[in-house]
């Protein structure tokens, strides 16, 4: 199974909803962290995600300089002259960058057992 926040493994940490009946696979969330633990246990208390946690707004902003580094290597700056190729690794680049920033923070802060 699986982080339900990043996807990353999970690594023990879950939230059970008091509020639904216990079956287990329907109402426990699993989380890799103490920070996604309080990513799930926030939106089960406030019922929405309104605001990008600190390490997604860090996150982000990684990506997006290296998204700029990525169209500087190709010298291009729009998007709509991008071939498939150059779109392809342009989101690839973003994705990749963001996501593993996310896990990188998410470690810092993982407990290590
Ligand atoms: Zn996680």
């Amino acid at each position: 199974m699986s982080c339900i926040v990043c996807r990353r493994d999970h690594r023990g940490f879950s939230f059970t909803d008091p509020c639904t009946p216990p079956f287990e696979h329907l109402n426990t969330f699993r989380a890799c962290s103490m920070f996604c633990l309080d990513v799930i246990h926030h939106y089960w208390k406030v019922g929405d995600v309104i605001d990008p946690t600190r390490h997604e707004t860090q996150a982000l902003a990684l990506a997006s300089d290296k998204a700029g580094e990525y169209l500087e290597s190709i010298q291009k700056t729009d998007l709509a002259t991008l071939t498939p190729e150059e779109w392809a690794t342009f989101i690839q680049t973003v994705y990749e960058t963001s996501t593993g920033e996310i896990a990188r923070l998410t470690d810092q802060e993982a407990v290590p057992f």
